[in-house]
């Protein structure tokens, strides 16, 4: 082993809640520090710690992202009724992922780690699908009511010029029924074309985009208008010289074809169809402790975090002192991801090459049989061990030490 590795800027760090936050010590102390002298500048956004800052600190690590370029996040508890009486909680905090979320005005990627022995529930599935999911608007800011019996719906518009366009949405005569209003608006949609096909550029992969034009002839409409205007204006020739495509089609026939693929894409989704879709593909990958989470800023900033939450029922047994077998490894690839972007911004090679090494000792280690309980029970390998959270990241760190 030689010397720890180096780094130049601070990766802003934010540690988070219940048992994410244990194997997030672990994972620092069992596989980074050995080898790299870490450098990073520490947000605490534990819901304690948020209660006590009224929520400050949430906004100071996001504006550290923003002086630094890149983050990695340990997964936070989303307050609830029940957690503000847990926590003893004068508000019900917002989740911290959609301030920060609001704050870069990002586009969240989602990936699955492929592992041998862990088969997709879809058996053409090669290579991991990542799914892009439009962060802002559609239902999500919407504005709805019921609708009354003998109540009558109206869309208005009222132009700069204080001149008023409106359209029947429905006349309720004899039912009564419900209506919602939603809105996206270009420079939204743009950010997220942006994103997505420097995204695609990033990571070689084609890009897929689909929305319901044929239907919403206005709406989705412009979706697509602006993703080709976007494509045609800035990155094709991009797109044309690193020998990838970008590529466009109705949601039903994406949701087909992403089927019948053998993956080693990125799907850009609206709102919803990125919620819903996300979890259908973290499913059918095999696990959702095995998908990882990336938000990138239109201005480039990165912040790298596992996708599943602070697995609330591993940690109440962790705290009885009973064994847990609580997967780490989106929490690695979240810190290997952060390490890597750290190390192309800064030009530091070696930094580079210990994450792909932290990556390539994990899947090795359940490739090689070792692995969590959760892959345990998927895992279709012939020979293989059920180990606890610790022993899983001792092993991976004993690989990864023969490799550095
Ligand atoms: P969760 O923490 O993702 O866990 C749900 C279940 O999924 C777990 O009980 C466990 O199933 C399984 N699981 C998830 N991650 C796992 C891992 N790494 N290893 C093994 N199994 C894993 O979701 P939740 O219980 O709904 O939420 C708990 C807290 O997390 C909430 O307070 C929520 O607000 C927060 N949350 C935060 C984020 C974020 O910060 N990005 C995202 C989602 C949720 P079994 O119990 O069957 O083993
Ligand atoms: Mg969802």
């Amino acid at each position: 082993m030689g010397s720890r590795i180096e780094m130049k800027t601070p990766l802003v760090e934010m540690d988070g809640d219940e048992m994410t936050r244990v194997i997030w010590g672990k994972v620092k102390e069992i596989l980074i520090e050995p080898h790299v002298d870490l450098y990073t500048e520490y947000y605490d956004l534990s819901l304690g710690e948020r209660e006590r800052t009224r929520d400050a600190v949430t906004a100071e690590a996001a504006g550290a992202i923003k002086r630094y370029g890149v983050g990695v996040k340990c997964a936070t508890i989303t307050p609830n009724a029940e957690r503000v009486k847990e926590y003893d909680l004068t508000r019900m905090w917002k989740s911290p992922n959609g301030t920060i979320r609001a704050i870069l005005d990002g586009t969240v990627f989602r990936a699955p780690i492929l592992a041998k022995g862990i088969a997709p529930y879809i058996p053409t599935w090669k290579k991991p699908i990542t799914v892009a999911r439009h962060a802002y608007g559609d239902i999500y800011k919407n504005v709805e009511f019921d609708a009354p019996e003998g109540s009558k719906a109206e869309l208005v518009l009222t132009g700069p010029d204080g001149e008023e366009s409106r359209a029947l949405i429905h006349g309720f005569d004899g039912m009564a029924g419900v209506i919602q209003g939603v809105h996206n608006t270009d420079k939204s949609i743009r950010s997220f074309a942006r994103a997505c096909m420097s995204f695609a550029l990033d990571t070689k992969q084609e890009l897929w985009f689909a929305t319901k034009d044929t239907i919403s002839k206005t709406y989705d409409r412009r979706f697509r208008e602006i993703f080709e205007a976007v494509y045609a204006e800035e990155y094709e020739e991009k797109f044309r010289a690193a020998g990838i495509s970008f590529f466009y089609t109705l949601i039903d026939d994406a949701v087909a074809r992403v089927i019948r693929s053998e993956g080693g894409f990125i799907w850009a989704c609206k709102n919803y169809d990125g919620d819903v879709m996300s979890d259908m593909i973290a499913t059918a990958y095999g696990s959702l402790a095995m998908m990882t989470s990336v938000l990138v800023s239109p201005e480039g900033f990165y912040e790298y975090e596992a996708a599943h939450g602070t697995v609330q029922k591993h940690y109440y047994k962790y705290k009885k002192g009973e064994p847990t077998s609580t997967n780490s490894v989106a929490t690695i690839f979240a810190w290997s991801g952060a390490l890597r972007k750290r190390g192309e911004l800064d030009r530091i090679p070696r930094l580079i090459d210990f994450a792909d090494k932290l990556e390539a000792a994990t899947v090795q280690t359940i490739e090689g049989g070792i692995m969590t309980g959760d892959l345990y029970t998927i895992s279709n390998l012939n020979i293989k061990n059920k180990v606890d959270t610790e022993t899983f990241l001792l092993e991976a760190g004993a690989r990864l030490s023969g490799m550095v």
